[in-house]
């Protein structure tokens, strides 16, 4: 796995018309104050169509559905009830996905959105028939925009984060690259807002012990993850021999 590489493809070897999935965190979306920032969307969206433009194929994971709608609903903070956060997530998913289409559509881009649930990758048929509409996706040249679908997902059928869905969907479109993009720089050897020894990881091996020790829980208040399930996302991808990087999404 490697780390700190910007979505650019003079930094990375990637063959012509390669797959990317791109993960995008609530972090790095509403830049921590809820609201959906058109500013960064603006910034990804004409980095993303450049790759596009050079015929490479992305796909975007895309989180920040549920904070954009608590921030919408006026809300102060996240809630913990079941039906509100789901309330949330679908108010949040249309500003989510209006933003994409209208930034996208400024680079001549067209989007799509898809909703998945864990069930999606569990039933077979489901499984055949999401993986045939993305590479029509694909083929046609349009940007799927994907996050999980919260409004409908219980327990038992959700992925529960967005680097574990993100995984999944770079494993069924058998992707080249994986993208995780965050609020941090990259993977640091210590969590980088406690101890001032903490430095950037430049390259790992997915199974490198050291992995074990540098796992921070912390995240912030609407991303679901911090660093643990992005290295166990990369280690999902890494089984088909797909690089991950980890990498700030403020850096263009
Ligand atoms: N699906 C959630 C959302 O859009 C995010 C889950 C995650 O951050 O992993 O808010």
């Amino acid at each position: 796995m490697r780390s700190n590489l910007k979505v650019n493809i003079d930094t990375v070897e990637l063959k012509q018309g390669a797959r990317l999935v791109v993960k995008i965190g609530t972090a790095v979306i509403t830049n921590n104050k809820s609201a959906v920032c058109d500013r960064i969307i603006n910034t990804l969206a004409s980095q993303i169509s450049t790759l596009q433009r050079e015929g490479f194929k992305v796909i975007i994971v895309s989180s920040g559905a549920i904070a954009a709608g608590v921030h919408r609903m006026g809300w102060k903070q996240k809630p913990k009830k079941i039906s509100h956060l789901q309330a949330a997530a679908a108010v949040g998913q249309v500003s989510l996905v209006e933003t994409y289409e209208k930034e996208f559509k400024k680079n001549g881009l067209t989007t799509a959105q898809v909703l998945i649930t864990g069930e999606d990758f569990s039933s077979r048929k489901r499984y055949l028939n999401s993986r045939a509409t993305f590479e029509t996706l694909l083929n046609e040249n349009i940007l799927v925009i994907v996050n999980e679908n919260d409004t409908v997902s219980t327990e038992e059928i959700k992925v529960g984060d967005n680097d574990t869905l993100a995984a999944s969907i770079a494993t069924a479109v058998q992707a080249d690259l994986f993208v995780i993009l965050t609020d941090q720089k990259g993977l640091f050897t210590e969590n980088p807002t406690s101890s001032s020894k903490a430095e950037l990881i430049q390259s790992v091996d997915v199974d490198d012990e050291m992995l074990s020790r540098v796992v921070s829980k912390s995240h912030s208040e609407f991303g679901t993850g911090g660093m643990e399930t992005k290295i166990k996302a990369a280690k999902i991808v890494a089984r088909l021999g797909i690089d991950t990087i980890i990498a700030s999404g403020f850096e263009v």
